[in-house]
């Protein structure tokens, strides 16, 4: 277990560097994600999908791949984040159109308790609990999970749009995964090993640097969305999985165990960060590109039955802000 926490913190680590690396390209890096998965895109419909078996399946699973990519991604960027300072949203707000699924019922077993809100002595906003100053866009984010530079410029991933997030990792994975798995002949005829010519309009040094791309890119952000997923279903957000094991040792220190108050057992809070199943949306808004607003407007939270704060720790052991970004950007 011991093992287990170390290996998750180095991951972090690493993760939060790459983020501050990242960081260093800014605006560019959005122009080069678009230019790459395009790319991938364009060698997979062009020279792999017309030589996939059951075309009346594959097809329209590939474009429905392609399409939740692209969208994810798209929102990603561009859905703010969830800013305190503004007015609230009603969490069940409704907005006309396609791309809004509709909701199946309220929450009516799960105890959705007010935040406390306390003042950012950064930025004067009101600050309910899981909200984090960013130091990068100077304002205070409602369940602030990171400032993601790959993202956009200065985008934090929050509230609102920290599904979108996580839904675009998985399916940049599958779809890198279906590209590697299923394109590794091509990638052999086109380093010449078969003795076959490469018939396809693309010149295929175009091809073997995107299948090689691919392939690392989708290990690299496996191993993100794993520790990503992890996190949701133990109900951290990153800031919150870096703090834990500090709260942890402190009420160790003190007799008692931390029980983290979010924390509703991993299937619901995996359900309540997708905001599907018996008390959300339907599952399928989990495979067709669709937007959704999460469950609370971020002034309230789910909470374990019997607790309204994290408990074996006290609310002036919580960190601050100043202590926080230290580490996480
Ligand atoms: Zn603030
Ligand atoms: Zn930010």
């Amino acid at each position: 277990m011991l093992c287990a926490r170390t290996v998750f913190r180095c991951f972090r680590a690493v993760e939060h560097f790459a983020d501050r690396l990242t960081g260093a390209a800014g605006p560019y890096f959005v122009g080069l994600a678009v230019v790459l998965i395009t790319a991938g895109a364009l060698c997979f419909f062009t020279v792999i999908l017309p030589s996939l078996p059951f075309s009346l399946l594959t097809v329209p699973i590939c474009f429905l791949i392609a399409a939740n990519l692209y969208l994810h991604y798209l929102w990603v960027c561009t859905m703010p984040p969830g800013f305190a300072d503004e007015p609230e949203n009603p969490p069940d707000r409704t907005v006309a159109g396609w791309l809004w699924g509709k909701r199946r019922g309220r929450m009516q077993n799960t105890t959705i308790s007010p935040a406390y809100v306390g003042n950012c002595a950064k930025c004067g906003s009101d600050k309910p609990e899981r909200t984090h100053h960013c130091r990068i866009c100077k304002r205070c984010i409602l369940k602030y999970d990171h400032h993601c530079p790959p993202s956009g410029i200065n985008q934090c991933v929050g509230l609102y749009n920290e599904r979108h997030f996580v839904l675009f990792m998985i399916y940049f994975v599958l779809s890198t995964a279906c590209f590697s798995g299923f394109g590794y002949q091509h990638f052999f005829l086109a380093l010449g090993i078969y003795p076959y010519d490469w018939s396809y309009f693309l010149p295929p040094w175009v091809f073997v640097l995107v299948y090689l791309l691919s392939s690392i890119l989708c290990l690299a952000v496996a191993i993100m969305l794993s520790f990503h997923l992890w996190g949701i279903a133990l109900a951290e957000t990153s800031v919150e999985s870096h703090d834990f094991p500090a709260y942890r040792a402190k009420a160790k220190s003190r007799g008692t165990t931390f029980v983290n108050c979010y924390d509703l057992g991993k299937r619901q809070n995996l359900q309540l960060f997708f905001n599907v199943g018996p008390l959300g949306h339907s599952y399928l808004t989990l495979v067709l590109p669709l937007r959704i607003s999460p469950y609370t407007n971020g002034r309230a939270w789910a909470k374990r039955h019997g607790l309204s704060r994290h408990q074996g720790i006290d609310a002036s052991d919580e960190f601050t802000d100043d202590e926080e970004h230290s580490i996480i950007p």
